[in-house]
């Protein structure tokens, strides 16, 4: 089990901590909800607006298939029970925000019952320490519209771009016991709704937001009273907040205070989370049947359809790499972290002339580590993901082969990558036009090493004497001479030969 030793060491004792997460994740989809407006992100306010969004009287909602089809994928792909009968509820609260004065969701039954998602604390090796986190349900609703208090000194302004946007909301059961477990949990959750195409996962756009449950107990007692912290929106900041919540409520506990029930809202610029309303419970919403919507059933060939789109996902993907692959553990787990890597990846063997003539298996190797440290370090250099990579995976895999092939050596190849990266040109003609090609004429590389031998005759004599060691220095002055473009294994055979 992963982390089960997390404690808030108190004055009473140590205390263990308990957490779940509801995540709001937007449903990637061209269209709402229930109506035909738009959702692109950074719209000017009130632009994709239907008269469904704006609550205008006798309008109709009509439910977007392609959400309901995105939704089921994504409960697919945690394993879930997909459930074939389900219903729209309406939940009832006056806000600005929110022109039906009540929002379209589901609590009796969510079109996803239980499933389950493993995560692990191991990022060398994920399947070395893995726990399972089990999930409650994933329900589908409407998102609401965004208040603006910053327009004008004297009034708010409201923006309903957002209002009946898709969201999904994929609840957990209070399974993890510490902030890492949470940030791994939601980092998986994340890639594998990435993986499933069924929301961005854009944290800081608010694609992707934690209401946080914590409560504390001293080990082997029941759950006590949990808080829940509101739309935390980033991985960082889910973990700070049960950090300063659990530490809180050990405090109030020790004082002889007691937890309440309450909504609390993070602060990420103090890190601290702060009492926002005392929490409602369900009867308070006065939730029932939306009568404008008939129940969703789902038939056999719409579940077959779904259950086909879904692409491998990650951790099968990384099972592969490694068995199939022969890469490492912890490669293969940097490959899969994000479906637009891998796609990269996939890309570059499908790209690749020695994988139609040796296979993957012989290939992926190299292509693998190339792609960790020279494209990611580049990347990294330039501030770029992958997927803005100035370089193809056609282009990679030119270069691959000339490493491969013994036209050109390790050494030149990160030369030559450089070159590409700058110029925009493939591996093959910048290697011709700069004669960067490696040679491999015994004639010229015994000439050279002549000459170095000449130069160093007392290193020679050391050498013979027994300092095995300087066989290095030879190699190295002999490349240097010829320019790095000597065949490595040929200087090596030569320098034997000549050194004795
Ligand atoms: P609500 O919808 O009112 O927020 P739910 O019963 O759906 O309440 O639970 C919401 C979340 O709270 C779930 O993710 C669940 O795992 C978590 N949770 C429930 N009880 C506790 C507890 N004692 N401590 C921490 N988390 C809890
Ligand atoms: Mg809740």
């Amino acid at each position: 089990m992963t982390d089960s030793t997390y404690r808030i060491r108190g004055e009473t004792g140590d205390w263990e901590v308990v957490i779940g997460l509801e995540v709001h994740a937007q449903v990637t989809s061209n269209a709402k909800l229930f109506s035909g407006a738009a959702t692109a992100f950074g719209a000017e306010p009130n632009t994709q607006v239907s008269l469904v969004d704006a609550a205008m009287p006798g309008m109709l909602p009509t439910p977007n298939k392609e959400c309901i089809r995105q939704a089921v994928r994504t409960g697919m792909a945690i394993d879930a029970q997909i459930n074939k009968w389900s219903r729209f509820d309406r939940k009832n609260y006056f806000y600005a925000d929110l022109p039906q004065g009540y929002q379209i969701s589901q609590l009796y039954h969510p079109l996803v019952g239980e499933g389950r998602l493993l995560i692990s604390l191991d990022e060398k090796d994920p399947d070395a320490d893995t726990k399972e986190i089990g999930i409650e349900r994933i329900h589908v609703e409407q998102d609401a519209g965004k208040l603006m208090h910053d327009q004008h000194p004297t009034r708010s302004y409201v923006d309903l771009n957002r209002s009946g946007v898709a969201l999904m909301e994929i609840v957990s059961r209070p399974d993890m016991r510490s902030p890492a477990e949470a940030g791994a949990y939601v980092r998986k959750l994340r890639t594998i709704l990435r993986y499933v195409g069924s929301c961005d996962g854009n944290m800081e756009e608010g694609s992707m937001r934690a209401d946080v449950n914590v409560s504390v107990r001293k080990p082997g007692e029941p759950f006590g009273t949990r808080t829940e912290t509101k739309n935390v929106n980033s991985v960082r900041f889910v973990m700070q907040a049960i950090e300063y919540e659990a530490k809180r409520q050990v405090e109030v506990l020790e004082d002889g205070g007691r937890i309440v029930q309450e909504t609390r809202l993070f602060d990420p610029d103090k890190g601290v989370t702060r009492s926002m309303r005392s929490k409602e419970d369900a009867h308070d919403y006065r939730y029932f049947p939306d009568p404008d919507l008939l129940p969703l059933e789902l038939d056999d060939a719409f579940l077959e359809e779904c259950r086909q789109s879904l692409p491998e996902l990650p951790d099968a993907k990384r099972q592969r790499y490694e068995q199939a692959l022969g890469l490492s553990a912890y490669n293969a787990a940097v490959l899969t972290a994000e479906a637009e890597t891998a796609r990269w990846f996939e890309a570059l063997l499908a790209e690749s002339a020695l994988v139609q003539k040796k296979g993957e298996a012989e290939v992926a190797k190299a292509a693998a580590n190339w792609l960790i440290s020279d494209l990611f370090g580049a990347l990294n250099r330039l501030g770029k993901d992958i997927g803005e990579s100035p370089v193809s995976p056609a282009q990679g895999a030119e270069l691959l082969g000339l490493i491969a092939d013994g036209t050109i050596s390790n050494t030149l190849g990160k030369q030559v990558f450089e070159i590409m990266l700058e110029t925009g040109d493939g591996a093959g003609t910048i290697v011709e036009e700069r004669g960067l090609k490696q040679t491999s004429d015994t004639g010229a590389i015994e000439a050279v090493i002549a000459e170095v031998m000449e130069k160093n005759a007392d290193k020679v004599a050391d050498y013979r004497g027994g300092k095995d060691k300087l066989f290095g220095f030879f190699v190295g002055q002999t490349m240097k001479a010829m320019g790095g473009k000597a065949n490595p294994a040929v200087v090596n055979e030569l320098l034997k030969k000549a050194l004795g």
